[in-house]
């Protein structure tokens, strides 16, 4: 899953990158409304999710926001808004907002908001994805087989995790690219392949089918 965060304070900006990354995400960020904006406009790869700052340089947060719904752009998105602001989070939300969390927050409360947004986003209403033997608990980032845990790397789990969130659906490679990688990150197609080997090793056999010159589709038993 890839994430955009909108922040123009750097501290924040880092410290929400670096948590999101640790919970498994691929995350871009974006310092100011107009980069916001164009970064998040994106109608043939949608981020997964958007955290937004209303304060923002350039454009603020809302009038980004506002575009985007103004444009089509369904993306879920949550908005930061400073302590107490209730005309923001009214606002916020009649913009087109999905949720909105309150400065200053922990970063905990963002992460499980944010999985909030995805799954619901997706049509998930349970934390834990299921597959067949395997489970993947949204919540720690932690895959079993059988209930026996699963190492994977970091891109590893965002292959199996973007399969699971899609599961029965044909995912192309360029979805997985758009989605496991951050924008500037050095991407190579063929690491997608790589990345599908290994699983394919780690998973039952089976699971992971290739429809020709589309892509991938998991295929969950039962
Ligand atoms: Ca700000």
């Amino acid at each position: 899953m890839r994430i955009l965060v909108v922040e123009d304070e750097p501290t924040l900006a880092a410290q929400l990158a670096e948590s999101l990354r640790g919970a498994g995400y691929a995350v871009d960020v974006a310092h100011d409304g107009v980069e916001a904006h164009f970064m998040g406009d994106d109608e043939a790869q949608p981020y997964d999710a958007i955290v937004l700052d209303l304060g923002l340089p350039r454009l603020d947060g809302m009038s980004v926001l506002a575009k985007w719904r103004a444009a089509g752009r369904s993306v879920p998105v949550l908005i930061l808004t400073a302590r107490d602001n209730w005309h923001d989070k009214v606002a916020g939300i009649d913009a087109g907002a999905d949720d909105y969390l309150s400065k200053p927050f922990h970063m905990e409360e963002l992460r499980a908001r944010v999985r909030a947004l995805i799954r619901r986003a997706q049509g998930h209403a349970s934390v834990e994805l299921e597959c067949g033997p395997v489970r993947l608990d949204t919540r720690s980032g932690r895959v079993t087989v059988d209930g026996c845990a699963l190492a994977l790397t970091g891109h590893e789990f965002r292959v199996l995790d973007y399969l699971m969130h899609h599961k029965g659906a044909i995912v192309s490679r360029t979805d997985l690219i758009e989605h496991i990688y951050a924008q500037d990150f050095d991407r190579d197609s063929n690491t997608v392949e790589v990345f599908i080997a290994r699983l394919r090793k780690k998973l039952p056999p089976g699971l992971i089918e290739t429809e020709r010159g589309l892509g991938y589709r998991l295929v969950c038993p039962g």
